[in-house]
């Protein structure tokens, strides 16, 4: 994108020049574009619950409502009003990750406990039952607590959404080599292969009849992917369309001698 400016100038000879300035906006015409679009996504993505929220308060105040109708229309409107707050929250999780505002808090730990815990915390919920299966020894990795359950409980809660219908969830942590390798893997849905790139954008979902009813923000995978790179590891997936899909997320391992013997191991 090239803009020219045209300009008449006279010379020291007192002739009269034209004067061509090319500016090339290319990058500036896109940052505009992309602010553009994503001001229009938040403006949207608020809008919609907020306006369901003021619709029904409205006819709960206005109009005489029978018991259980009134009642359905305050599950609705404490549903968008959850959406609505986990839309803010995930939306500043993101703005201050990519800000690179983000503080991580990184110690050694075992990844165990934390994916065992996360999975605990959904089994039975909706049907779905999470089978667990974790190396008999330590898995220690140099990351953030509080980060890496926000990672796992995205994968597991996307595992159950999309998978209606189809109870079995597999969590594991596996052996990388030189990572470990936490996997989240159910037989739902799956993802279209039109899909596959845009996974991890911000915003963006699958757009297919079998899971418009299905509510998210677009936000999840875009927050994992944004944490786990922000650790040094990485997430990436397998699908198929109607069979299912496995989240995996890999982290360094942490090695001892990372320590640098500032720390000494006292065993029980
Ligand atoms: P959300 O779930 O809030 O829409 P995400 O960023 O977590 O946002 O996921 C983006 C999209 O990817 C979802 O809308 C969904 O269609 C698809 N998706 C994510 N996880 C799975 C999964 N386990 N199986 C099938 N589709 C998935």
């Amino acid at each position: 994108y090239l803009e020219l400016y045209i300009n008449t100038i006279t010379g020291a000879d007192m002739k009269e020049y034209y004067l061509l300035v090319f500016r090339d906006r290319t990058e500036e015409e896109q940052a505009d574009q992309m602010k553009n679009e994503f001001v229009s996504i938040v403006s949207h993505e608020l809008r919609t619950p907020l306006a369901s929220i003021l619709g029904f308060v409205e006819i709960l105040l206005h109009r005489e409502v029978k018991p259980e109708k009134s009642r359905k229309y305050m599950e609705t409107i404490h549903r968008e009003a959850n959406r609505l707050s986990n839309l803010i929250s995930d939306f500043l999780d993101l703005q201050r990750m990519e800000s690179g505002k983000q503080n991580y808090t990184r110690v050694p730990f075992d990844l165990r406990p934390i994916v065992h815990d996360v999975a605990r915390q959904w089994d039975g919920k909706q049907e779905h039952q999470i089978q667990i299966m974790l190396p008999e020894d330590p898995c220690f990795v140099d990351a953030d607590t509080d980060r890496i359950t926000q990672v796992m409980h995205n994968l597991i809660s996307n595992a159950i959404k999309y998978s209606p219908g189809q109870p079995q969830i597999d969590v594991r942590i596996v052996d990388g080599g030189t990572d470990w390798i936490a996997e989240v893997q159910d037989y739902g849905l799956g993802i279209p292969d039109e899909a596959k790139d845009k996974m991890f954008g911000k915003f963006y979902r699958v757009d297919n009849s079998d899971r418009r009813q299905i509510g998210g923000t677009g936000l999840g995978l875009a927050i994992v992917r944004e944490i786990v790179r922000d650790l040094g590891g990485d997430v990436y997936f397998d699908s198929r369309l109607g069979e299912g899909s496995t989240f995996a997320v890999r982290l360094p391992k942490f090695n001892i001698s990372q320590l640098d013997n500032k720390v000494v191991i006292i065993e029980d």
